[in-house]
């Protein structure tokens, strides 16, 4: 199947963050003083970089989001826009400012983030321009960056409309027992698999062994990304080791976010989870050599040219 033999529709609902990237040498200790290298202006947010790595892999994308009227919204508005991505359900909110995160990026590529999340937290779910969104849509994807109580109910309106529902349960919280039958696929890494189930997630065993767990909650399909080791799917048909491509990693910002992107277009294409998951495999090693959320964030062209 060619990666760009369809456009399917896909609906984001999430964040849309202003990053200021710090790039340092190594992280400060407490009380101390250094000299960083640089100091970007970049688009990002789960949501953004979501629906970036959606519209990129050749999806026709509707976001739902919120920023403050303000400089930073109309930069992220403009990125986004640029990427071909249907703005009219982005919200724009008169006191709150746009969200910002704070990034910092050591030398090693190890990454330290600080959100603030100013007008992501007054998103709403606009129900009737939410239907009209999902008729025909391939898949809803989002994260918890919003609202717990929005992104509940978005769930449970697309599960009702038959759209299948990639979700991506970061930051970690607690979420309600009734959530997980609702969820197509989940998408978490180490850190999130083992926070959620309280098993042991160092490896593609463990994650495996997590991955299950969360299956007999409900959720249909459950994909674990353990960084540079790669990732494993596991579906009623198989458990699946998907190891990540050698590469020159110089900023893992929005790693996920692109895997998640990449993997939902695939399985709005129609591929089964573990071709969906080596997609998303090959676009997040790209991701990764290249500094910053939204700008790292491959096009399909460049994830056909890599190695499977
Ligand atoms: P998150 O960004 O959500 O914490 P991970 O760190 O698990 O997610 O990374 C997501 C995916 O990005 C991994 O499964 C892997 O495919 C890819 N990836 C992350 N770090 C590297 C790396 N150093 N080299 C190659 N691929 C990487």
């Amino acid at each position: 199947m060619s990666s760009t033999s369809t456009s399917p529709a896909i609906v984001v609902l999430g964040s849309l963050n202003m990053d200021l990237l710090m790039r340092v040498p190594r992280a400060p200790q407490a009380g101390e003083t250094l000299l960083g290298r640089s100091l970007q202006h970049l688009p990002g947010g789960k949501g953004g970089n979501q629906a970036v790595s959606c519209a990129r892999q050749g999806a026709a994308v509707t976001l739902i989001a919120r920023v403050g009227r303000d400089a930073d919204g109309d930069a992220l508005c403009a990125a986004l826009s640029a990427d071909g991505i249907r703005l009219d359900a982005v919200q724009r909110d008169d006191t709150e400012a746009t969200g910002v995160a704070l990034v910092m990026v050591e030398d090693s590529a190890q990454n330290r983030i600080v959100v603030i999340p100013g007008a992501n937290l007054t998103v709403t779910l606009d129900e009737a321009v939410f239907a009209q969104a999902l008729q025909g849509a391939g898949a809803f994807v989002t994260q918890l960056e919003s609202p717990l109580s929005v992104v509940l109910r978005a769930v449970a309106l697309a599960q009702a409309a038959g759209c299948p529902v990639v979700l991506n349960p970061s930051p970690m919280q607690p979420l309600p027992d009734a959530l997980w039958p609702q969820i197509d696929t989940l998408v978490v890494n180490e850190v999130e698999a083992a926070e959620y189930t309280g098993l042991p997630v160092a490896d593609g065993i463990g994650a495996v062994a997590a991955a299950r767990a969360l299956m007999q909650r409900g959720v249909r399909r459950v994909v674990v990304t353990l960084g540079a080791q790669g990732a494993v799917s596991v579906d009623a048909q198989a458990a699946v080791w998907h190891p990540s491509l050698k590469v020159q990693a110089v900023d893992t910002t929005a790693a996920g976010d692109t895997f998640t992107g990449a993997l939902a277009v695939a399985l709005a294409r129609g591929a089964a989870l573990p071709e969906a998951a080596r997609r998303g495999i090959r676009a997040a090693a790209l991701c990764v050599t290249r500094p910053g959320a939204q700008p790292s964030i491959p096009h399909a062209s460049e994830v056909d040219a890599m190695p499977e």
